[in-house]
């Protein structure tokens, strides 16, 4: 045996873990998959499931593709309405991701990892403290016992979610950005007539969201304005029902069943951090953890781990190779990511939606070009950029204002 126990050790067995996991191993590589939590089918409560069409590549390679599909996901697709478009409807013909609940997805991605020749599973291991000084060297890990194991790599990978212990450890502090909306959601069964449409409001300032999937079970979120606090302290669910009920084609509720109880998050920066350093790199939630409402943080957190693996895989055994991947990595996240976090972040301040943004949700309301456009942006598809494309931008420009009350 090498000085190193493993090529690789990934601090987190979720999403962001077990695609670097699972991709680092299908390369040849040995991977120490390390997750505190013991139960092989645990999964993240806090989500509501819609992953975007820019992840799809990503899990098809995985080979996860057909096993979401056999456990019933829903391939998906999102209407939006904004007040100053009426709405947006997403073509036919645009890419889909999924909807598919965690308690689905985590437990078959797990497996699908765990089962990789290469990953070995450290399940109910908490990963405590790195290894090594200036460059880390691998992580000590701790089960519910106080049993303690170090785990040496030639890389750590830190998958471990928004509340990072390894970027902690590591003093690789995350630039945070305050939210200005707060979110409360339930999963409702039997809302009819059923779709398999996820459907979008921006209220500005408020929003909301339905995301259909599997087994019927359909995510109702609302995301009102800071402002709003007090209204729903006083009477959640009267206040959760008054909002969804004067949603323009909102869901009807009534013949409908909430399983479990409303789920609820008041505050959520968002902070984002350069995705590496020597030895050490960031993932998914980790990396950067956005604003939830535009459904980005597991795509993202399949992306991020395929573009690590991409810059990295077949340089494991040299460290300054290993490092040149390492910086290549950190700035293809920042090139990639920055200019949507800086976009979504903007608007989840809860400031109003400005003039040219209205323009945008016109034109993009009628007009095949900008709709496009508006789809691979929103899709996180393509950078924002593709706005200011003169074939683009002109037609934005060219957008009147309609009446503001109309509904499509
Ligand atoms: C309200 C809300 C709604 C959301 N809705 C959506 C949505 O619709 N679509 C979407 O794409 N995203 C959504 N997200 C974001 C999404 O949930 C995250 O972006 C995604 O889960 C990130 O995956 P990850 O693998 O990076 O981290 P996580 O899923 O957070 O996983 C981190 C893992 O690390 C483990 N871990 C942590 N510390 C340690 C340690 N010290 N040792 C060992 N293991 C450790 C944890 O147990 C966990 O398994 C939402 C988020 C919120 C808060």
């Amino acid at each position: 045996m090498s000085a190193h126990d493993y090529d690789v050790a990934v601090v987190g067995a979720s999403t962001a873990g077990c695609t670097a996991a699972r991709l680092f191993a299908l390369g040849g590589a040995r991977v120490a998959l390390v997750e505190k939590r013991p139960a092989m089918d645990a999964y993240k409560t806090v989500c509501t499931h819609f992953i975007q069409s820019s992840a799809r590549p990503t899990i098809e390679k995985l080979g996860l593709a057909p096993l979401l599909q056999d456990h019933g996901a829903i391939d998906n697709a999102v209407d939006l309405w904004t007040r100053h478009s009426g709405w947006i409807r997403s073509s036919p013909d645009a890419p889909r991701g999924f909807n598919v609940t965690r308690r689905t997805l985590d437990p078959l991605l797990r497996e699908l990892a765990a089962g990789t020749p290469g990953v070995e599973l450290l399940s109910g291991w908490t990963a405590t403290g790195l290894i090594g000084d200036d460059r880390p060297e691998g992580v000590t890990i701790e089960n519910t016992a106080h049993e303690q194991r170090s785990l040496r790599a030639r890389l750590v990978v830190a998958a471990d979610g928004r509340d990072s212990k390894i970027a902690l450890l590591a003093g690789a502090e995350g630039r945070e950005r305050p939210h200005g909306r707060f979110f409360y959601w339930g999963y409702w069964r039997g809302i009819r007539p059923a779709t398999d449409r996820s459907k979008m409001w921006i209220l500005d300032p408020d929003c909301a969201y339905t995301f259909p999937n599997e087994d019927d079970l359909t995510v109702v979120l609302v995301g009102p304005h800071r402002d709003r606090v007090g209204d729903f302290r006083a009477d959640l669910e009267g206040a959760y029902h008054r909002m969804v009920n004067s949603l323009p084609e909102g869901p009807d509720l009534r013949g409908a069943e909430l399983q479990g109880k409303l789920l609820g998050k008041l505050d959520l920066p968002s902070v984002m951090r350069p995705a590496a350093k020597p030895g050490l790199a960031f993932v998914g939630d980790a990396a950067l953890a956005s604003d939830p409402l535009w459904g980005v943080g597991c795509g993202w957190a399949f992306q991020s781990a395929d573009w690590l693996v991409q810059e990295t895989g077949d340089a494991l055994d040299d460290p300054s190779r290993l490092d040149a991947g390492l910086e290549r990595y950190r700035r293809a996240h920042r090139r990639r990511l920055l200019p949507h976090h800086m976009m979504i972040s903007d608007i989840s301040s809860g400031r109003p939606i400005n003039p040219i943004e209205r323009r945008l949700y016109r034109a993009a309301a009628r007009d095949q070009v900008v709709r496009h456009a508006f789809e691979r942006v929103g899709s996180r598809r393509s950078s924002p950029a593709v706005v200011l494309h003169p074939r683009v931008l002109a037609r934005v420009i060219a957008a009147r204002p309609r009446r503001p009350s109309a509904v499509h």
